[in-house]
């Protein structure tokens, strides 16, 4: 644990969190330095670390990666405000605020000053790089200095970026055993079998031997409180499964009837214009049925856009301006 002797908004300022050295029975806040901005000022990410009395697991409550992705910060608030210390085994750690640039604008990107300007998604950065751009800096700072050592299991919490839409969606890798136990512990809508998450949080979790899943809990920039109490229903199912807790009776995948696929393909504009979609989320669609157009500025009908295989709907663009390479539909099977 380094202090570095700075106290912001009453928290002490850390530099680099080790779970280890902290007091048992108690709920720290911190406030971690990240990256530094142009103006020689730093971005701090707000952290509480729960310790229980007793030893055992170290889980990672982490969002606010993509800025405009709320409902995780609700989870982890609420999470910690409903944490019996006195009888929890092992550590909780809940990271507020991972990504403070992308969320003071309210963007799914980090905002960079060079060259006038240009922006980064951090969930593809990662475990980021020690001489990289603000980005990347503030990447290998939030993996080598806060998570990495300090975890077991980890949780990033996201929803869908503006415009777009998910129900309560998941992407696990469920060939690795310790992820699929994991998974299974949320009563998710559906879980994407993810193989392709180089660079995120979770597939770098995961390429550590750190079992990791993305909760992608429905809209941005709001508050859903059934999405909400689904994600805190299944953080106690895997404290409990890892003897963290003693008793929880919350649903589960299997009970809640979650759909797991192993395919996921979006469906997106290929021209600019107003779009209408003709299917709403979690219905099943057929191969060839019409599920979207995009009309011109004078109502004719540009383009239309049929299911390209049978599955469910997993997301769906709402922003009715759409341009070329924006998500119309999402489909899961
Ligand atoms: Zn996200």
């Amino acid at each position: 644990m380094l202090y570095n002797q700075d106290i912001i908004d009453g928290l002490p300022v850390i530099t680099k969190l080790d779970v280890n050295l902290l007091e048992r029975g108690r709920i720290y806040r911190f406030m971690f330095k990240g990256a530094d901005m142009n103006i020689g000022q730093s971005w701090y990410v707000p952290i509480m670390v729960a310790v229980g009395k007793h030893p055992g697991k170290k889980l990672l409550l982490n969002t606010g990666i993509h800025g405009d992705e709320l409902n995780g910060i609700k989870v982890i608030q609420e999470t910690f405000a409903t944490l019996d210390i006195e009888n929890m085994a092992g550590i909780v750690i809940g990271v507020l605020q991972a990504s403070p640039n992308s969320l003071m604008h309210i963007n799914r990107n980090w905002y960079l000053s060079t060259d006038g300007g240009d922006y980064a998604n951090m969930n593809r950065l990662f475990p980021g790089k020690i001489d990289g751009n603000t980005a990347e800096v503030h990447a290998y700072k939030l993996w080598n200095n806060l998570w990495h050592g300090n975890v077991d299991m980890a949780i990033d919490l996201h929803a869908q970026s503006t415009d777009t839409i998910y129900p309560f969606f998941m992407y696990a890798d469920l060939s690795i055993p310790e992820v699929r136990d994991l998974a299974l512990k949320f009563p998710a809508d559906q879980i994407y079998d993810d193989k392709d998450s180089l660079g995120t949080v979770e597939g770098t979790f995961d390429s550590y031997g750190i079992p990791a899943i993305t909760l992608e809990l429905g809209s941005p920039r709001i508050f859903e409180p059934e999405y909400i109490q689904r994600a805190i229903e299944g953080i106690y199912n895997v404290m409990l499964a890892n003897q963290m807790i003693k008793e929880h009776h919350g649903r589960t995948a299997e009970t809640f009837g979650t759909i797991i696929g192993n395919k996921l393909t979006s469906v997106k504009a290929e021209v600019g214009g107003y779009a209408e979609i003709f299917v709403r989320l979690g219905v099943k669609v057929k191969n060839g049925e019409k599920i979207a157009i995009q009309r011109n500025p004078f109502g004719d009908i540009i383009k239309s856009y049929e299911a390209p295989h049978d599955g469910i709907v997993a997301s769906i663009g709402t922003g009715a301006t759409r341009e070329a390479g924006s998500l119309l539909v999402r489909i899961l099977s």
